[in-house]
């Protein structure tokens, strides 16, 4: 009768192997988000380098252009001043500042032409890369979405699971749910392996001595590996599967728990938890019977 819980636990196994893969999943996603969205990442800082470049470029044009239209006004004054004055030194003395503030004026002048020049080369860099970010960034939203959702579809997926397990590990012995979780840890280590055919540990493939070999088909005790540790259980009964139905009942308890959040299958599974809660109660009554479990783990 206690085959049913060894049953269980492998049962329990393969969901536990099936959340490990749900959760490495989810955790895949990370790396994907970033690598659709490092392209426009990397445009947008280029642009935001270019735009602000270009502000400085602008902001020195202004303060050029202030410049020249100061010189422009000390030559008018410098012009009106050369015909007003009384003899030559201040003729001189006017000219020569005249001379210099034009020449100062001129390169003002020639800087701010290549300046305008740089300006606008910056405007075309600017509105290039706005351009090249757009195509990109509506390149990045539809694959982004669909991430997400893909995301979401996995999270769903996981939290049934979790669920899934929750229910299922409530059925089992709690003292044999110790020694699997135990066992298991936090890792992907196989708590519960099959006895082979002819009587080797399914995990390390050790053999297992003939008295654990029939304690394990007869399924009274829990009995692990000497050699590596795990739980053994027996091959899944193929032939009294449907009187048995070991597995299959396990099965429909799992499905039952999640029935509430799967609507659709609801009506379907309502109908087959009855006979499969049924057969989990009576295993669990078993395993509360025969307890020397705790002998057996000492060998
Ligand atoms: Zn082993």
């Amino acid at each position: 009768m206690t085959q049913q819980t060894r049953t269980g636990l492998k049962e329990l196994q393969r969901l536990d192997m099936r959340i490990h893969s749900a959760r490495e999943r989810i955790r895949d996603f990370d790396p994907q988000f970033e690598e659709v969205e490092e392209p426009a990442l990397i445009l947008e800082s280029e642009l935001e380098t270019s735009r602000n470049r270009l502000k400085e470029m602008k902001a020195e044009e202004r303060r050029l252009e202030r410049g020249t239209e100061e010189k422009r006004e000390r030559v008018k004054r410098l012009d009106e001043r050369l015909g007003g004055v009384r003899n030559l030194r201040e003729e001189a003395a006017v000219s020569a500042e005249l001379e210099m503030v034009r020449r100062a004026l001129q390169n003002d002048e020639q800087e701010a032409m290549k300046l305008i020049d740089q300006v606008r080369k910056g405007e075309e860099r600017v509105s290039e890369l706005e351009a090249t970010f757009m195509e990109a960034s509506e390149l990045v939203e539809p694959k982004k979405k669909a991430l997400l959702a893909d995301r979401e579809e996995a999270i769903k997926d996981l939290d049934l699971l979790e669920k899934k397990r929750e229910a299922f590990a409530a059925e089992l012995d709690p003292e044999e749910m110790r020694i699997y979780d135990a066992i298991r840890g936090k890792g992907q280590r196989a708590a519960v392996a099959e006895l082979t055919e002819d009587g080797a540990c399914g995990n390390c493939f050790g053999i297992v001595p003939l008295q654990h070999q029939n304690e394990i088909r007869h399924g009274d005790t829990l009995i692990r590996c000497e050699a590596c540790g795990v739980i053994l259980a027996a091959a899944d009964p193929d032939e009294n599967a449907g009187e048995e139905g070991g597995e299959a009942a396990a099965g429909d308890v799992a499905t039952a728990a999640d029935a509430g959040s799967d609507a659709d299958g609801a009506a379907e599974d309502a109908s087959d938890a009855d006979d499969g809660s049924a057969s989990v109660e009576d295993s669990t009554a078993a395993v509360g019977a025969s307890d020397d479990s705790g002998d057996d783990e000492e060998e």
